[in-house]
């Protein structure tokens, strides 16, 4: 049995029996078996279980949100947001599917025509993540599905009810029990799914899991995509409109709690414009409402996984040793029930500090002075990770100029923190490889064939 524990509460809030080696491998059997049946359904039908799915989801949207605060501690407003926010990601790809499985003719000439189809990978396992587990779940199994895949989904273990809930909704649209199915359980169970031979593996999550997956289908020559973490950089401009820039970044920053792949988490301030950006950050990190997620105006709730309250604070340790200056929070809140971290500010830091290297994945950020912008741009690119880089400045062309040197799948111009359903979501080194939504993220789930064909 798997307990969902609320992390608001330290409650469990429900017991969910676990799939085990022998169910993992049945579930596996009952997908690939079906698999050529679900690809031979007409795309009109599947659209259809889409469609009804995502209605589904809109006219659940609060129950579905209540659920989500529950199990991750997600402020209820911002659960909303997620559940409402797929609605676009689905009807992207419900729009874009069709097209992308037209076969195209590409010559005809003396007798012989070209022709570009495309088929589904087979049965794949999709393992996912708890802190977007619509975004990041609807991603992958959307497009998947719809293009003809059999998905085994995984949620993640912090995220079990809402894979529930997804999958229930589903399967109430009309989506074979055969074609999507649920893979209850932790890590091991995750790994025991790859014991089996998927056609493919996508995964969200972290790098040292992304990393032990790809080793233990190294050599399978099977689809390995992965979307992995980040410490995505931010550099605001001498000529950036200063309160816009730090109320912008604060938001990015500490959104989801800063559990977001894309949260940013390093700041680089032009010297001339330092002081003020940092009072101006400062200020709106204390207005933060901190409290019961499911209160309507808590915007920082509770820390998903009680662990990673050990990790803010060993960087929080590295960082006053080696010299930063703490500037609000700093601590882990006590005195009442749950894991909750105070928003927590650092000046005067640099790239030997961890909270400057390893991911924070909290409501932690710091922010560095640079004297311009090649120092900038140096300490942008020196990372593990390429997910996400942003640049906050008056000047077009000075932005493009250094988002163009930045080694990151995703460059922004005075925003940050932003998916789109219509770009490729990707990330470099660390971060991962491949890419989902835009017409890649469907095409990801398809094998070409090339046909030669005479007469
Ligand atoms: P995690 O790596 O701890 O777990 C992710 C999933 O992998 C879970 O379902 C887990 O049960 C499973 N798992 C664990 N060990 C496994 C193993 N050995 N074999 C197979 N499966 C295994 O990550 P998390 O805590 O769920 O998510 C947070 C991380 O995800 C952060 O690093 C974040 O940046 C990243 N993330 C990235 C994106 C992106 O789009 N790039 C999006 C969301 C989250």
């Amino acid at each position: 049995m798997l307990k969902i524990i609320n992390p608001a509460t330290e409650e469990v809030v429900q017991e969910v029996p676990t799939d085990s080696v022998s169910s993992v491998r049945e579930k596996f059997a009952r997908a690939r078996e079906n698999q050529p049946a679900w690809a031979a359904t007409p795309l009109v039908q599947k659209l259809d279980m889409i469609q009804k799915f995502r209605g589904f989801l809109e006219s659940d949207k609060e129950e579905l949100a209540r659920i989500l605060t529950t199990e991750v501690g997600k402020p209820i407003a911002q659960a909303r947001n997620e559940v409402q926010g797929t609605l676009g990601r689905i009807d992207f790809f419900l729009a874009k599917t069709a097209e992308i499985l037209k076969p195209r003719s590409v010559f005809k000439d003396s007798g012989i025509e070209e022709v570009i189809a495309h088929e589904p990978l087979g049965v794949i396992a999709n393992i996912s993540a708890w802190n977007y587990p619509y975004f990041v779940g609807s991603n992958v199994f959307i497009p998947a599905l719809l293009t003809g895949n059999c998905v085994l989904y995984k949620p993640s273990e912090f995220a079990t009810l809402t894979g529930l809930a997804i999958s229930e909704r589903l399967q109430r649209a009309g989506v074979p029990v055969n074609a999507f199915i649920p893979l209850i359980g932790d890590g091991a169970i995750g790994s025991e799914i790859l014991k089996h031979s998927v056609n493919g593996v996508f995964f969200t999550g972290s790098y040292p899991t992304g990393k032990k997956i790809a080793t233990a289908v190294a050599g399978r020559m099977i689809k390995v995509q992965l979307e992995l973490g980040g410490k995505d950089p931010v550099y605001v401009c001498d000529d950036a409109q200063v309160a816009t820039a730090a109320e912008g970044l604060a938001d990015g920053a500490f959104y989801n709690n800063g559990q977001s792949c894309c949260s940013v988490e390093r700041i680089y301030v032009h010297a001339a414009i330092h002081d003020t950006f940092v009072e101006h950050f400062v200020e709106t990190v204390k207005a933060f409402v901190l409290g019961n997620p499911m209160d309507d105006n808590t915007y920082i709730g509770a820390v998903t996984r009680p662990a990673q309250i050990d990790v803010l604070e060993k960087q929080v340790a590295d960082a006053l040793t080696k010299g930063a200056q703490l500037l609000v929070g700093g601590k882990k809140v006590t005195g009442r029930k749950g894991h909750y971290f105070q928003p927590t500010v650092f000046t005067n830091v640099n790239h030997t500090m961890e909270m400057m290297r390893e991911e924070s994945f909290g409501p932690l950020i710091g922010i560095q002075k640079v004297a311009n912008d090649d120092e900038a741009l140096k300490l942008m690119n020196d990372t593990k990770y390429g997910l996400t880089a942003g640049v906050y400045s008056a000047t077009k062309a000075r932005a493009l100029g250094l988002m163009a040197l930045v080694n990151s799948g995703s460059v922004y111009w005075n925003c940050c923190d932003r998916v789109s359903p219509r770009l490729p979501w990707s990330g470099r080194g660390h971060s991962g490889m491949g890419a989902t939504l835009s017409e890649e993220g469907i095409s990801t789930f398809l094998q070409p064939k090339a046909y030669h064909l005479r007469g």
